[in-house]
């Protein structure tokens, strides 16, 4: 069989249905899919290859799947003080720094996102339903050759009761329509979904219209909720139980549905995502740097022995690299219930590769390394300090290495990271834009920099 392209001689961790691990394997690629993988002496003998890369030293792995992200965020990395309670944290410093970004700058803030994640072995990506310049920047990340679903900034509620509710869902449902038809799912890369903002901000019925715009499209939904105690106490109050007993009663939940954080939510309710094949994406990093309480009250533990399908994703701004939400995510539990059985290795990395997968409904596209998959696939550097000895690939791989070991990385077949550099984004030229984009927001916010130290300009 003659291919396009031989990886040779690499460990490869396929998260194949046996999860075989190949410790002297081969994959090789024709367009953007996997043709063949195995061993490499098997592999070998079958293909004929047009280019052969020489993959000793190197462990293979799928492409990361973040499925929570807000690409547009980026620029106002660190400025926003740790020690607020949740919401000062959110409406005085993250949305109005946000908000008081220039299109250009949200613009040069995703392509950044962007470089971020594939630098470190993210190939595909979930955007959370947060992309306010929605066409502007569709076209500033055209090109950069990741896979990706994005959302414009939605949510319909009218807390004043002086505006016109339904002109607001109207709006705001025609506006997911739209964005769905002009940025159709057809074997794009990037491709539109009918996300929303989630907490308590969209009406039952614009979660009706989302979730019947999704259903008719072959799309999904993804919303925030349950970071912080005010959503589960909003929808109490207000509806008379639980934010997913009330989603679950309006008929919303479903495989095409991915709810994030889900750290306040009730031990009856975790029935009602695993019967509704709902997906939950929890972003350890940001409930770490939040306090949301999911190690001490999350029950991602008994939503995994439920059946839940569960993903990872990174959140904000402060960091892109998936690895390390796969080493936190192997430990936080194990610490919070002094239990070492708790997310062995082997299961943050699945939420990471096929637990996204499947929460993004692309299961039969992505996340494995087997034949007829799209060839999304990363090399990491084993010839690096963190990979010495290199006695357990699996192991070493959630907790020593982390995204800087990335050497390569192709998408859709095409190698979009090679030798630690991007090869579809000039990185020299993005950072001095980011450096200059970021000063001018923040500089624009007039908001102080906080420091517990005296900074000396
Ligand atoms: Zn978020």
């Amino acid at each position: 069989m003659n291919v396009d392209t031989l990886i040779s001689g690499a460990i490869l961790i396929t998260m194949n249905e046996g999860r075989e691990v190949f410790m002297d394997g081969a994959i090789a690629i024709t367009g953007d899919r996997i043709v063949a993988v195995g061993r490499r002496e098997d592999v070998e003998a079958e293909v004929t290859p047009r280019e052969t890369i020489d993959g000793r030293g190197f462990v293979a792995t799928p492409g990361f799947v973040n499925t929570h992200v807000h690409i547009t965020e980026p620029l106002i990395k660190g400025y926003t003080p740790e020690a607020l309670p949740f919401d000062e944290g959110l409406m005085r410093w993250t949305i109005p720094l946000y908000e008081g970004q220039t299109v250009e700058e949200q613009g040069v803030g995703a392509r950044l996102a962007i470089l971020s994640m594939l630098r470190t072995g993210t190939t595909t990506f979930l955007e959370a339903g947060t992309m306010i310049a929605f066409d502007e920047i569709m076209a500033a990340i055209e090109g950069t050759g990741i896979r990706g679903r994005t959302g414009r900034w939605t949510l319909d509620r009218a807390f004043d009761p002086a505006q016109d509710q339904a002109g607001l869902t109207e709006t705001a449902a025609s506006a997911l329509a739209e964005d769905v038809a002009r940025y159709p799912d057809d074997g794009r890369l990037i491709a539109a979904w009918p996300n929303l903002i989630g907490h308590q901000t969209a009406t039952d019925e614009l979660w009706r219209r989302a979730k019947a715009i999704a259903d008719e499209n072959n799309l999904g939904i993804s919303a925030h909720m349950g970071p912080a105690s005010n959503d589960d106490a909003w929808y109490r109050a207000n509806e008379g139980h639980g934010p997913i007993e009330h989603l679950d009663a309006i008929g919303v939940l479903g495989p095409n549905i991915n709810l994030v954080h889900m750290v306040h939510i009730s031990a009856e309710e975790v029935p009602l995502l695993a019967k509704s094949g709902t997906n939950v994406t929890y972003c350890p990093g940001a409930s770490l740097k939040g306090g949301y309480g999911g190690s001490a009250i999350g029950l991602f533990p008994e939503m995994y022995e439920a059946g839940v399908n569960l993903a990872l994703g990174t959140d904000g701004s402060d960091t892109h690299d998936m690895m390390r939400m796969i080493t936190t995510m192997a430990g936080l539990f194990k610490d919070a219930r002094m239990d070492t059985h708790q997310f062995p290795a082997h299961q943050p990395l699945e939420m990471a590769t096929l637990g996204g997968a499947k929460a993004m409904g692309l299961a039969d596209q992505i996340g494995s390394l087997e034949v007829g998959k799209k060839a999304d696939i990363v090399l990491h550097d084993t010839n690096r300090p963190e990979w010495r000895p290199l006695n357990h690939p699996i192991n070493q791989l959630v907790w020593s290495a982390d995204g800087r070991g990335v050497h390569s990385v192709w998408v859709d077949g095409v190698r979009v990271v090679d030798a630690f550099r991007c090869t579809t984004i000039d990185e020299p030229a993005l950072l001095i834009e980011a450096q200059a984009a970021g000063e001018a927001n923040i500089a624009r916010s007039g908001l102080p920099l906080l420091c517990a130290w005296p900074i000396i300009q």
